[in-house]
Formats: structure tokens, sequence, C-alpha cells
């Protein structure tokens, strides 16, 4: 695609990255058939194709509007068009440096920044979050239906074990998982401790800062990224020269595929782009770690029937397609046939919350796709999505890693 970028963005580093992606597109489209907004508004500027172009224009000179920020807004940043793309466009860069500039333009309502603030404030901050959460749940039965769906279940927590190993791995909490569903991070421990490997989770637990580095608040998520990498650097680097952790295990899809452009995100930072690359080089998704060691031990003979919704941030950001479903089937799971597995549930992060009409339309498809067989449980690998599918699912909603403590 060609370009003319205007005099602002022609010699500004966001300007010069955003220009690469886009001459790297030569709109053939295919990127349209994957496209879940544009399988349900049928509207070309609510395509990749349609939000490129808008991107490009802004980018040219040309008018930001309303029109511009709501195209933009209906983006799931699912990444199924990356997935498809033949010429390996980086839409899902290109969509956040276009949110950045489309915000800087077109001012929100005080309504929708208000929302949006206190969205990323309650959610990144894992004592706020805990206090609404358990207020949530505390209140759960005298709350409307609407609001009730959205409150998750309490869980009962599993015990962990705490060897000591000579194999040790880092794991991020995770702000929204280590509040609404800690037994995934416990059982990974467990499993891993299993696997002789220790799994270290330093505390305080801290955000990642994907929440608001999608919202385009980059401040904020710098900030945060910056304090993750200090509270890890330790483990990474002892001080004492003793050999670092051998990689940083993620349970959550979402906050791995953010940490795993960490190295990109700070590349001109200074302080932290040395150190951020190899936080992204040492970060992995737990079925990343898990598909290398050996599974004899978790074999399982049970009839129970399990689907897999396998997460945009696992399958398309990650690119990590078929790894869970293949330690599933090898430890003997039956797993359904899931219709159009790549397309999104309609969580997304704030998605559900921002956009509700489209994200209850991709709900509604989504689970009848895995509960077509009629599955005793379904199972993923990102907290947003088993929160998301557990609002209106008839099975039981895990994480994967659960079937392998049995819990
Ligand atoms: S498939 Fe790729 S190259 Fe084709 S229009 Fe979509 S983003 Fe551009
Ligand atoms: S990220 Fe998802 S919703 Fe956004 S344009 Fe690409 S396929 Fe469509």
């Amino acid at each position: 695609m060609q370009t003319q970028l205007s005099e602002k963005f022609k010699h500004s580093v966001i300007g010069q990255e955003a220009d690469d992606i886009l001459r790297s597109c030569v709109h053939c489209g295919f990127c349209t058939a994957t496209c879940p907004t544009y399988q349900l508004l049928g509207d070309e500027l609510d395509s990749p194709r349609g939000r490129i172009y808008l991107i490009k224009e802004m980018l040219e000179g040309g008018e930001v509007t309303e029109s511009t920020q709501l195209h933009l807004d209906r983006c799931l940043t699912c990444r199924a068009c990356e997935t498809t793309c033949p010429s390996g466009v980086r839409y899902g860069r290109l969509i956040d440096i276009g949110r950045e500039i489309v915000d800087k333009n077109v001012p929100r309502s005080m309504g929708d920044n208000a929302r949006r603030y206190f969205l990323r404030k309650l959610i990144e901050e894992p004592r706020r979050f805990k206090l609404a959460v358990s207020t949530g749940q505390f209140l759960k039965p005298f709350l409307p239906n609407a609001i009730k769906q959205k409150v998750p279940a309490k869980q009962t927590p599993i015990q962990r074990t705490s060897n000591t190993h000579s194999r040790r791995m880092l794991a991020l909490s995770g702000c929204g998982q280590s509040v609404t569903t800690p037994n995934t991070n416990i059982a990974a421990a467990n499993v891993l401790d299993k696997l002789g490997i220790q799994l270290i989770e330093p505390q305080p637990v801290l955000c990642c800062g994907s929440v608001s580095h999608h919202m385009s608040a980059t401040k904020d998520a710098q900030s945060r990224m910056h304090k993750l990498i200090d509270q890890w650097w330790p483990y990474i680097e002892p001080e004492d020269n003793s050999p670092g952790v051998e990689a940083i295990v993620i349970s959550a899809s979402g906050c791995g595929a953010t940490i795993k452009e960490y190295g990109d995100i700070l590349k001109h930072d200074n302080n932290y782009a040395e150190k951020a690359q190899r936080v992204s080089e040492l970060a992995k998704d737990l079925c990343e770690v898990i598909a290398n060691e050996p599974l004899d031990q978790f074999a399982n003979s049970s009839s129970t029937k399990i689907a897999f919704h396998s997460p945009c941030t696992l399958q398309h950001a990650q690119q990590l397609n078929g790894i869970v479903e293949k330690i599933l089937e090898k430890i003997g799971y039956q797993l359904t046939v899931v219709a159009d597995s790549h397309i999104c549930c309609g969580s997304a992060g704030t998605y559900s919350i921002m956009q509700p009409e489209l994200s209850q339309q991709l709900l509604n498809n989504k689970l009848d796709a895995l509960e077509h067989d009629k599955p005793d449980i379904i199972v993923t690998a990102n907290i947003g999505c088993q929160l998301h599918l557990a609002t209106k699912s008839n099975a039981i909603v895990k994480h994967w890693i659960e079937l392998l403590t049995g819990s």
C-alpha cells in the first residue's frame, strides 16, 4: 500500500513504525473472512482492511472523527486477521498506534472517560479488585440477573505443594486471575512441582499493564511494565551471580501476549529496553512449558468430554495453536470438535463491558459451538475468556491446567 504521511507523522517514531506496517498491506482483503466484527456488522469499516484505511487516512492528515474512533473501538484486537494475512501485516501494533492517535484527536465524553479510567484502576489493582469481587459475591443473591451473571463464583482454594527444586521458574500471578481464579496458578505450581520445577510467585501481585496498554493509557501501562520488570529482575539476574530462573511462566494468555511484546513496546526506553527484551525472551505460556515435559504421570482414563476454547491471545497473538489440545489428548482426554474455533468469544479484555452488544453476540455464538457436542467441561487458557464463558455456559468452565491436578 502506498502512503504519503503528513509532516506531523513523517518524522515521528510512531509514524514511521505505522508507515512500515501500512506499506506491508496489499489490501487483498483475505483478512475480512476471519474478522468477527465484519462477520457481525458487514461494514468494510469494521473489517481489518477498513480499519487499516482509517488509520492510513489519519496518518496522511485526513479528518479524524468520532466515526473513526467508533470503528477502531469496535475492533476486538483478537488478531485473527494477522493469522489470516498472507503478507504478515502487524495489525495488532497498528491498531494500538491508531487508537492512541484517535484518542488524542477526538475527545471522549466525560462518562466514557470515567468508565475507562475506573475500569483500569479497578482491574489492575488486585486489592481494590478483590474488595469489589468479594462484595459482589456477598451480595450476589440480591443482584439483578444481568449483574449477577458477571460476578465470578468463589473458588475454594486447593492445597499448594511447595518443594524446592534446582529447576526454577517465575510466575505471573495476574491481577484479575489472582483474585477470581487463584486455583489456576496453584494447579500450575502443583503440576510443575511434580515435574521437578519450582514455581516462584513474587509478592505483591503486580499487573502486567495489558489493560492500560490496550486502552491507550500508555504512561500507566509502561509504568506497570517497569514495576513488574523491577520485581522480576533479581530472579532473572541474581546479584550473587547464581543462575537465574529458567523461564517466566504465564497461565493467562492475554497477559502472556503482552509480556512477550515488552521488548518491542519498550524498545525506545533507555532504562528498560534491554531488560524488557530479556523478559520477553524468557516469557512462556504455561502450555509451552508443559508440552516439553514427560506427562505419563498425568495419564487419565476418565470418559469426561472436554471442549477447549483457544483464546485469541493464545492462537493469534502468540501463535500457539493446537498445543493445549495435544497435551490434553496425550494424557487421555477426549476433545470435542469446536466449529469456528478461530473466532473470538467476545471477552477481549474490557470489550465485554465497553461493547456489550457485540460481545454478547460473540459469546452466544461461541457457546453454541462449544456446547454443540455436550461437553462435561469447557477449558480455556485465559482468565478473561474463562470468566466470560462462565457467565452463560451450561458446562463448568475451567483453566485446562486444572485437569492435570484432577481439581
Ligand atoms: S490480508 Fe493482510 S495484506 Fe490483505 S488486506 Fe488484510 S491486512 Fe492487508
Ligand atoms: S483484530 Fe479481530 S476484530 Fe480487529 S480487525 Fe482484526 S480480526 Fe477484526
